[in-house]
């Protein structure tokens, strides 16, 4: 069965997508089994509000009507959930759709660890994605944080912020976008191309690799197959074939696929099956 298992829409704060309009691409598609995973990374830095609020198309405004009350990438959990037994009264007969969330990951914080675990045992999500996207608090999808550490240091802490992480959160049931962080490098600070940089990371960070995939697949925990970044100027998915290659040797079998869409248009994108 061809599965979508991470897709958001405008309940994620950078998503304009409707989640109707979304089911209805997956039937198309010939998706069996599709899930919502909305964004939610607690007490995301503030400093960041115009950035989006900039990044964001004319008629943000219109499908994030709470953006300026609500913390940054958070969602009104009870609403979504609302939205979600309407569409199954709808489609349900067509296509299955599982509850998630993507849980912003973020190392040395009981605060967050207690807080995520509650919300996943209050909710019981069919899904729960474990993301990093900061690197010790900075957003690598701007240029600042890597001029600041250099290219290969930035994605050594972000595979550090990830061990320790991985090992801090034992709830999420599979790994987001293992590698993602490469994507945005700025090619000024490599000396090769983009695709023969991303192909070497796993080589310089493979014991930290390692020890983060040793933990998952002794927890039973998934790694996600994010096809998104094949979308993207590094024309590969996520994670890279050598980080693939290190979990089937170290003897991984668990995986899950996910656009990461964050258009209608774009769900099912790179899933051929599994
Ligand atoms: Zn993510
Ligand atoms: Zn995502």
């Amino acid at each position: 069965m061809k599965e979508d298992l991470h897709l958001h829409t405008c309940f994620s704060t950078d998503s304009n997508a409707i989640m109707s309009e979304s089911v209805e691409v997956a039937i198309e598609r010939g998706l069996g089994r599709i899930a919502f995973t909305e964004h939610w990374d607690a007490d995301y830095p503030e400093r960041y509000r115009e950035d989006l609020r900039q990044a964001a198309g004319d008629d943000w405004e219109k499908y994030h009507p709470d953006f300026d009350a609500r913390p940054l990438f958070t969602f009104d959990i009870e609403a979504y959930f609302k939205e979600l037994e309407k569409m199954r009264r709808i489609y349900g007969d067509r296509i299955t759709i599982l509850s998630g969330i993507e849980l912003g990951l973020r190392p040395q914080r009981p605060d967050l660890v207690k807080l995520y675990r509650e919300a996943v045992d209050k909710y019981r999500f069919d899904v729960v994605l474990g993301s990093v996207h900061l690197v010790n608090d900075e957003e690598p999808y701007y240029p600042e944080a890597w001029f600041k550490y250099g290219a290969d240091r930035l994605i050594e802490e972000y595979f550090k912020n990830m061990l320790d992480c991985v090992k801090e959160y034992d709830f999420f049931t599979s790994l987001a976008h293992m590698d993602y962080v490469v994507r945005y490098v700025p090619e000024e600070l490599i000396d090769c191309t983009l695709e023969e940089y991303f192909k070497g990371v796993c080589a310089k960070n493979e014991k930290i690799i390692d020890e983060i995939l040793k933990i998952i697949i002794k927890r039973g925990q998934a790694l996600e197959i994010n096809t998104k970044g094949a979308f993207t100027r590094l024309k590969h998915v996520h994670p890279s074939d050598e980080i693939m290659e290190r979990y089937r040797l170290l003897g991984g079998t668990r995986l899950t696929y996910g656009s990461d869409a964050h258009y209608s248009k774009l769900v099912g994108d790179g899933i051929y099956g599994v």
